[in-house]
């Protein structure tokens, strides 16, 4: 027996669990093809051809089959988060903190500084990190790599292998497994592949992931992207009207019918890694009331943002003269503001109940909105846009919302703040997903109340930081617009309590105030019989 002194006062297992022999040598595998990734990227003297890109990318992928097969084929199907508070790396420890900081580090040198990645200027060759992803780039396109394709490589690679482990994980589940299945394909198919077999087709296509729908796709309208489109012949035509169908039809009747899960939960690659990943960070959500009123204020905002920077952008390269083009700044700015009513008229109609407390703060925004759009119109030249160069607008979105805080804050700080930052707090796609998920979806979480034991499983493994035991007590069903359908909480339920469900619009929002669970008052029913 081990003399160890435990402090803990749990019965089961007091101990962090160590990892076994064969979990070491997985993670020192693993640790082995990383290193050869770092001694490219310090310039070290190695061959930079196809066999050592592909034993350091096969270690990677080795160590972690063998380190999940280890730690989950060992044991029973069900939840293993034995421990997460425990280990240092899920428990914002020194580990936690160090992978952070090394993440966050990689993402500021991949925005701003690609050349120490290698990437050649002024047509160079590449060297480095880049040279060694050479072959495959020039496998897959016959052109050297960028620092975006080797991000996309690895961005994959992760998606695929934390996937894997996923899989192992939650293998009692068919819902997570069928949800995996389609973002790793989703990831490897749309977002990496198809972009590199759509440059052989026809190098005049600007790169396009067909998954990546605006707001995310910020960059859709910009005129290098839609002069690249319609410069590319009927296929670039084809993918323009493509990207407008996904925001117009598309994203509104999959968001009905199953609620922002279809997109969050089940292709976008943001969520793809958040979900695979940055799994075993889902915990640290704070699941606090500030951090929800911060969420929604946030969330907005970027999207009022993305909504005007994306109008500002199109105004930008559009004339005054109908002769020359039907489509003048003013009659877009027209349309602009018609649509935009519209869209706010029919929602206070009809789902001014919904909105609640809420109204309030929709038509503050729509208000912002309208008022910025006007402001652009009258004050707007033929290059400055509110007062500012309109590419230097552009740039400003493109550098705090899309690198800043999507990529070094989103995905570095996963051991900090948990997985899904940028989902919740920054993301312009999920803030119009989930204006719909509330007001216009199928979907809810229904809770068995009256089975529920509090025991908070479901709030803490909750990556939105949704206090879903709260709802859970009361017996109401959870439709939050940040919900993303992921179904841990579900999952992770002993007693059953929760379920992801489609169904009518009808008694879909059921607030209730006391604490009753859904139990039946037996004497109620009798007394009604009387
Ligand atoms: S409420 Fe449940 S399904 Fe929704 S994001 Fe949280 S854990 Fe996922
Ligand atoms: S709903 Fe399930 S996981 Fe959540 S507190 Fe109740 S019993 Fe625990």
């Amino acid at each position: 027996m081990s003399n160890k002194l435990n402090y803990s006062m749990s019965l089961a297992k007091p101990d962090a669990k160590d990892f076994s022999l064969k979990q070491k040598v997985a993670i020192g595998i693993g640790i082995i093809g990383l290193f050869i990734l770092v001694l490219a990227l310090f310039n070290a003297d190695i061959n930079h051809s196809g066999w050592v890109l592909t034993t350091a990318l096969g270690l990677i992928v080795l160590g972690t089959i063998w380190f999940s097969n280890s730690v989950y084929l060992s044991e029973s199907k069900g939840i293993k988060n034995d421990g997460v508070w425990f280990k240092s790396i899920s428990s914002r420890g020194l580990i936690g903190w160090a992978t952070g900081i090394v993440l966050t580090l990689f993402y500021i040198v991949l925005y701003f500084y690609p050349h120490l990645l290698g990437l050649g200027k002024d047509g160079a060759p590449n060297t480095g990190l880049v040279a060694l992803f050479d072959p495959l780039s020039q496998l897959l396109s016959g052109r050297p790599a960028s620092q975006w394709f080797v991000y996309g490589a690895l961005y994959t690679m992760a998606i695929l292998v934390f996937g894997y482990k996923f899989f192992l994980k939650y293998r009692h589940n068919r819902y997570e497994q069928i949800r995996t299945g389609s973002v790793m394909f989703f990831q490897l198919a749309f977002a990496f592949l198809i972009p590199e077999f759509m440059y052989v087709m026809n190098s005049d296509l600007p790169y396009y992931d067909l998954k990546s729908i605006w707001p995310l796709n910020y960059y859709l309208f910009d005129s290098w992207s839609i002069k690249g489109f319609l410069s590319a012949g009927t296929i670039g035509l084809i993918l323009l009207i493509f990207g407008v169908v996904s925001i117009f039809i598309i994203t509104p009747i999959l968001t009905y019918k199953y609620g922002k899960r279809w997109y969050c939960s089940w292709v976008c690659g943001c969520g793809g890694l958040a979900e695979t990943a940055g799994d075993p960070f889902r915990h640290l959500s704070s699941k606090k009331l500030s951090s929800w009123k911060l969420e929604r204020w946030l969330i907005h905002a970027v999207l009022v943002f993305s909504v005007v920077m994306t109008m500002a952008t199109i105004y930008s390269f559009l004339g005054n003269n109908p002769d020359s083009y039907w489509l003048t700044k003013s009659l877009f700015i027209k349309l602009s503001i018609g649509f935009l009513s519209l869209i706010f008229l029919l929602f206070m109609l009809f789902k001014r109940k919904e909105f609640g407390k809420d109204a309030k703060n929709a038509s503050i925004g729509y208000a912002v909105v309208i008022s910025l759009v006007l402001i652009m119109h009258f004050t707007g030249t033929t290059d400055q846009i509110f007062f500012i160069k309109s590419s230097s607008l552009r740039s400003a979105y493109g550098l705090y919302i899309g690198s800043i805080f999507s990529g070094v804050i989103g995905t570095g700080f996963y051991p900090i703040f948990g997985s899904r930052v940028w989902c919740r707090f920054g993301c312009p796609m999920a803030a119009i997903l989930g204006l719909q998920q509330r007001l216009l979806s199928k979907f809810r979480i229904t809770t068995n109340g009256g089975q529920c034991i509090s025991c908070g499983n479901c709030s803490t493994y909750c990556e939105m930081g949704i206090d879903v035991r709260a709802y859970a007590q009361k017996g109401e069903n959870i439709v939050r617009s940040s919900c993303v359908g992921c179904g841990i909480c579900s999952a992770v339920c002993p007693r059953g309590v929760l379920k992801l469900e489609n169904d009518g619009l009808k008694g879909r929002i059921n607030p209730t105030e006391i604490l009753l669970g859904n139990d039946v008052n037996l004497m109620d029913l009798v007394n009604q019989n009387n």
